[in-house]
C-alpha cells in the first residue's frame, strides 16, 4: 500500500522542509580515507540489521509522501552493496522522486556505471582527493587510483551529463593540489566540489588548523584563474558555486567556516534504518523497528513527521559557536556508536 501523501510536507521548527533525503545502504568502505576512517579497527553494523531493497523501496514511498523530491544513495561505499542497480530501478519507479544520485569513492565505478545508468540513476558525484597514486596510497591506504579515474570515464561514457567530483582539502595533504584537481574536472566536464575538512563523527585526527577554508580556496583559484564570479542561485543545496571568466563552474563547501544549517532540507537514513535529522545528531527514529514490527506506512509518516517538525538542528552552526573546538568523538565513543561514525550515516 502506497502511504497517502500529506497535503503539505512538515517543515521544521526552522521552517526548513523534508525535501531530500540521504541514504546510506552500506557502512563498510573499501577505503580509509583519513577524514573519515582513520583508525585501524571498525565495528560494524550486523548484517541483519542492514535494511533490505524492499524496505529502503517502502521507506521510499514512505518518504516522498512526506515531500521528499532527492534521494542521494551513499555508504560507506553505496557500490559496495551487491546488485544496487536494483534497488535504483526500484527507486526509480516512484514518480514523486524527481531526482536519484550516487556518492561514491569511484572504486568499482567502471564495472556499474552502465547498469547504473540504465536502471534509471541520474546523478552521480565521485570524491577524488589527490592526482597522486603514492598520496591515494597514505591518505586511504589503496593503491586503486587509477580505477577512480576509470570509473569517472565510465560515467561519462554510460552518458551521465552531471558529473560533480568532491575533494576534502586539507591542509599539509593536499592543498598543494587544488588547481591541478579544478584543472582535472575541467578537461573533463566534471564540476569540482571543495570540500572543507568536517569534524564529524570519526574524524578523529580533525584539527582546526588543518582546515583550508572557502576563503583560502578562492583566493588559490583567484591567484591563477582571475577574479571569480559567485553564482548567486536560489535553493538549498550546500555547496556555493563559482565560475571562473571562460565559464567553468566549481563549487565550495564551507560547513565549517560557514555552515549553511538554515537551509538545510537533508535528512539521512542510516544503512540499519535509523532516520537521522542533522549530520551531528546524538539521536535518531529507528524506522527498522517500525518496519519489520507490522507499523503501516501511515502511521510511519506520522513518525516522521512529528519528528522532523520537532527538529531545530544546527549541527555545524553549533559546532562554529564552540571556542575550543577539536574532535567530535573520541575512539571509546565511536566504539559504543558505530552510528556516530560518518560512514554509517552518509556523509
Ligand atoms: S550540520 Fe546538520 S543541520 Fe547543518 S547542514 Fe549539516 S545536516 Fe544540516
Amino acid at each position: 500500500m502506497i502511504a497517502p501523501p500529506l497535503p503539505n510536507g512538515p517543515t521544521d521548527r526552522l521552517k526548513r522542509p523534508l525535501r531530500n533525503l540521504r541514504i546510506s545502504v552500506t557502512d563498510r568502505c573499501n577505503l580509509r580515507c583519513r577524514y573519515c576512517m582513520p583508525e585501524a579497527e571498525y565495528a560494524w553494523l550486523p548484517r541483519e540489521s542492514i535494511l533490505t531493497f524492499e524496505e529502503i523501496d517502502r521507506v521510499v514511498g514512505i518518504f516522498a509522501a512526506l515531500g521528499v523530491r532527492k534521494v542521494r544513495l551513499t555508504g560507506g561505499e553505496p557500490l559496495l552493496r551487491h546488485d544496487l542497480a536494483t534497488l535504483v530501478s526500484l527507486i526509480a519507479r516512484h514518480d514523486a522522486i524527481a531526482d536519484m544520485a550516487l556518492t561514491t569513492n569511484g572504486v568499482l565505478l567502471a564495472r556499474q556505471a552502465a547498469a547504473l545508468r540504465t536502471a534509471g540513476l541520474r546523478r552521480v558525484t565521485v570524491s577524488l582527493d589527490t592526482l597522486r597514486p603514492e598520496r591515494m596510497q597514505e591518505f586511504a591506504r589503496s593503491a586503486r587510483h587509477a580505477d577512480v579515474v576509470s570509473g569517472i570515464d565510465a560515467a561519462r561514457s554510460a552518458g551521465f551529463s552531471s558529473i560533480k567530483m568532491n575533494t576534502v582539502v586539507i591542509r599539509g595533504y593536499n592543498d598543494d593540489e587544488v588547481l591541478d584537481l579544478l584543472e582535472f574536472a575541467r578537461d573533463r566536464g566534471l564540476e569540482a566540489r571543495f570540500i572543507e575538512y568536517m569534524d564529524v563523527g570519526g574524524a578523529t585526527g580533525w584539527a582546526m588548523d588543518q582546515v583550508v577554508s572557502q576563503r583560502e580556496i578562492l583566493e588559490l583559484v583567484a591567484g591563477r584563474y582571475g577574479p571569480v564570479r559567485e553564482l548567486r542561485e536560489a535553493g538549498w543545496a550546500p555547496a556555493q558555486r563559482f565560475a571562473l571568466h571562460d565559464g567553468t563552474v566549481f563549487g565550495v563547501i564551507a560547513s565549517t567556516t560557514a555552515p549553511f544549517c538554515r537551509t538545510c532540507d537533508r535528512g539521512r537514513l542510516t544503512a540499519d534504518g535509523t532516520f537521522l535529522l542533522c549530520l551531528y545528531g546524538e539521536v535518531g527514529l529507528d524506522l527498522r523497528e517500525l518496519l519489520r514490527g507490522g507499523a503501516s506506512d501511515g502511521e510511519i509518516v506520522e513518525r516522521i513527521a512529528s519528528a522532523w517538525r520537532a527538529r531545530n538542528d544546527r549541527g555545524a552552526e553549533e559546532r562554529a559557536e564552540l571556542a575550543d573546538r577539536g574532535i567530535l568523538h573520541r575512539i571509546e565513543s565511536l566504539r559504543a556508536d558505530t552510528r556516530r561514525e560518518m560512514h554509517t550515516r552518509g556523509g
